[in-house]
């Protein structure tokens, strides 16, 4: 069979993987390794690093050897490789001998494309399988997740120190592609060393990960918002990531007795449970994983719609790799971080290492980054892309706060209460002793002494979470602190006294309630009915081959299913994801699925006016905003696009934005040119950063929205 296959990257990649184009630098990754050079990539997670070897492999003669350390991962690739009629293999310890010296046998007689290998297997027999592979025809050799060679990256291995021997042994005419999701300048070039690549080729490409949606949510009460978040997400496939092994368990519990399909997974657990629970999730038989950060490691799972991180994460890195494991479909998903300022003061004592104060310096200031990005006003990505050294745009229209406009209102009147409780209690009470006593609690909890006060009550005209978020403003602004300590209480601080003395006013922003939709679900939710259909029909397919669903076909490719509604197998060719070997092996039982739904309900296929690839980048960034284009260009303005798909003003405020940033609007079709030259003027005069003195500057009537757009104009013409 893989004699027949072209020699051409473009062609393999539409004809095999049923992809329409390759992904920026994919294809110069391809070149370079064609070319023989030695070649070092450094993309995110779900980039799309495993075609950068898997094409070359397929146009070269011989056999790719790929290392990898995960042998789960290994499984899955393998698999896949092989749906797509690939002829695939791995090695492993889980392997018995016969297995072994079968895949030996395909070695010999040149049979395999592809063989995939866990370092640790050469540990003290190097020497006999590099004599091994010496014979062989060997087209490269790709070391996946390469940062492990290094000490100094966050998962050394030891094994990995061989992989030089088999480099050097297979000498010039080999080339080695080494990749990994891990930026770093110390470990890139310890990679290069290491592994004794000859003048790489670097590729780095940019760490964002456009279809991820950050929010961050103050922790109140937190099983309920869970709860409320997870409502939205039924269907969907999830990560909760606790700090406590005990947690994992109990919530994982809590959450089936509440309906919810969960299981936990942590370290402690016996490896039969750990096993079993981690196939169910693989397979779609478990929606979510409660689990420690021992999980994920070699979860390519690729329809992980959110991640959810119940306490903070000890820092942005763990925090980065952890969210990264939604949406490797490049379909929109969310990173949900519920966080409090307490959390900080916990993970401070956890991060503490006994004896080593220098390296304790270092993981508090790590933690304090992390607390920062918790309470962060601006832009998350921004701020995450900026942590691992890359420029971004101030407005990425897909974090909660691009989302959320704040609104100012006078808290002078909020600021006096909050201050005199304080003083009155002493400074000597934590956050929610004082909103209790300022909303006149009848707790038990509250002093008989505290209840007499004057002020007892003052403030029962806002929520507890209103005060929450005062308070932690107020925290913010400097006009209260918190003390360090176990246990922390409210303090003032030299600038209370501009408020409790001189009557300075205080402006606050108001608390405003940010939506933890995903976007994009609408489309699909046209054929639920057919959705479940489809999705059966792929467990069957999955279950017969043994192999997990979203490997037979991903929810990416479901989507354009349930839009496009192919009936014939050439249709389905034109779908993403749908190689000539996946339509000819499980088309037909497919294509009969959605002929027989369409008749049922009178409905037609849609041909794809735009090639596959392009329509599939278009939706990453989250489809909705199509259909806001659609309305907006057939005349109808955002009030009447907002009333008519029941959204907010100013999600399709943002929507534009984002069609601007994308080029598919200009900002003279947005704006007029007179509301355009006034905020230009504006920003001309303003040197410091974001939205808000800009906004001040302005006329009453213009939005945030407005701002953005004019702004986003500006960057991209530069
Ligand atoms: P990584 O190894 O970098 O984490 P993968 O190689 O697993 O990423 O790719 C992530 C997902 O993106 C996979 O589902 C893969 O099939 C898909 N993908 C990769 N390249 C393309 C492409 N050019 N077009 C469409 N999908 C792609
Ligand atoms: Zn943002």
């Amino acid at each position: 069979m893989n004699t027949l296959l072209p020699t051409d990257p473009l062609a393999i990649l539409r004809g095999t993987f049923g992809y329409h184009d390759f992904r920026r630098s994919q294809r110069e990754i391809i070149d370079s390794v064609l070319a023989g050079k030695d070649t070092l990539v450094l993309m995110p997670t779900g980039g799309g690093k495993s075609l950068c070897y898997q094409i070359p492999a397929l146009v070269k003669r011989g056999t790719a050897i790929v290392v990898s350390p995960l042998i789960a991962l290994m499984k899955d690739q393998v698999d896949a490789l092989r749906l797509h009629g690939i002829a695939a293999a791995y090695l492993n310890s889980t392997q018995t001998t016969e297995e072994q010296s079968h895949i030996m046998d395909l070695l010999r007689t040149g049979e395999l494309k592809l063989l995939y290998m866990a370092p640790e297997r050469l540990l003290g027999r190097e020497q006999q399988f590099i004599n091994f592979i010496k014979e062989l025809a060997i087209s490269l050799v790709a070391v996946d997740e390469a940062h492990c060679i290094s000490s100094w990256g966050h998962d050394f291995r030891p094994e990995y120190l061989l992989l030089s021997k088999i480099t050097k042994a297979l000498g010039d005419r080999v080339p080695v592609v080494a990749l990994t999701a891990t930026a770093d300048n110390l470990t890139q070039t310890d990679i290069a060393e290491k592994l004794q690549l000859r003048q790489p080729r670097i590729f780095v490409t940019g760490f964002n990960r456009p279809n991820i949606r950050y929010v961050v949510q103050p922790k109140n009460n937190t099983y309920v918002q869970l709860v409320d978040f997870l409502s939205q997400h039924k269907s969907d496939a999830g990560i909760i990531y606790t700090l406590r092994r005990a947690d994992t368990e109990q919530l994982a519990e809590r959450l089936s007795l509440d309906g919810f399909s969960a299981k936990p997974y942590h370290a402690g657990l016996g490896r039969e449970t750990k096993n079993n629970h981690q196939e169910a999730f693989l397979k779609d038989e478990v929606s979510i994983i409660v689990a420690t950060i021992a999980f994920g490691m070699g979860i390519d799972k690729s329809n992980v719609r959110f991640v959810v991180h119940m306490d903070l994460p000890k820092n942005i890195e763990g925090y980065y790799q952890e969210t990264g494991r939604a949406g490797r479909d490049g379909l929109p998903s969310t990173a949900l971080m519920f966080y409090s300022y307490a959390d900080f003061f916990m993970m401070q004592k956890l991060t503490t290492i006994t004896d080593n104060e220098e390296q304790s310096k270092v993981m508090e200031n790590k933690l304090r980054e992390m607390a920062n990005f918790g309470s962060l006003r601006t832009c998350r990505r921004r701020f995450l892309l900026q942590y691992f050294g890359e420029e971004a745009a101030a407005y990425c229209g897909n974090c909660d706060n691009c989302l959320t406009d704040y609104e100012e209102i006078d808290g002078t009147l909020i600021a006096q209460k909050a201050l005199s409780a304080v003083t009155r209690l002493g400074q000597s009470f934590g956050v929610n002793y004082v909103i209790d006593f300022l909303r006149g609690s009848s707790s038990q909890k509250i002093r008989e002494v505290h209840r007499k006060i004057k002020t007892f009550g003052v403030g029962v005209e806002l929520s507890k979470d209103e005060w929450r978020h005062y308070l932690n403003e107020l925290i913010q602004m400097g006009f209260l602190k918190r003390s360090s300590g176990q246990y922390p209480v409210l303090e003032l601080t030299t600038k209370s006294k501009e408020v409790l003395a001189h009557g300075a006013s205080v402006k606050l922003p108001k608390l405003v309630e940010k939506e933890i939709q995903t976007e994009g679900s609408e489309e699909v939710e046209l054929h639920v009915d057919l959705g479940v259909i489809l999705k059966e029909l792929r467990k069957m397919i999955a279950d017969s081959e043994g192999v997990p669903a979203y490997v037979v076909f991903s929810d990416a490719s479901l989507r354009e299913l349930l839009l496009y509604l192919p009936t014939t197998l050439q249709h389905l060719e034109q779908i993403s994801g749908f190689g000539m070997v996946k339509v000819q092996r499980y088309g037909d039982p497919i294509i009969e699925k959605i002929a027989a739904y369409c008749k049922e309900h009178n409905l037609e296929s849609k041909e794809r006016a735009v090639p596959k690839a392009t329509s599939k980048r278009t939706k990453s960034a989250g489809g909705t905003h199509l259909k806001t284009l659609e309305l907006f260009k057939n005349g109808r303005s955002i009030r009447e696009i907002a009333k008519e798909r029941n959204l907010r003003h100013g999600t399709i405020e943002s929507h534009l934005d984002l069609l601007i940033k994308e080029g598919k609007l200009q900002i003279s079709e947005a704006l007029s040119a007179e509301r355009v030259n006034t905020i230009l003027s504006v920003l001309s005069d303003i040197r410091e950063p974001g939205l808000k003195p800009v906004k001040e500057k302005l006329p009453e009537d213009f939005s945030y929205g407005e701002i953005r757009m004019v702004m986003t104009h500006k960057n991209l013409n530069k």
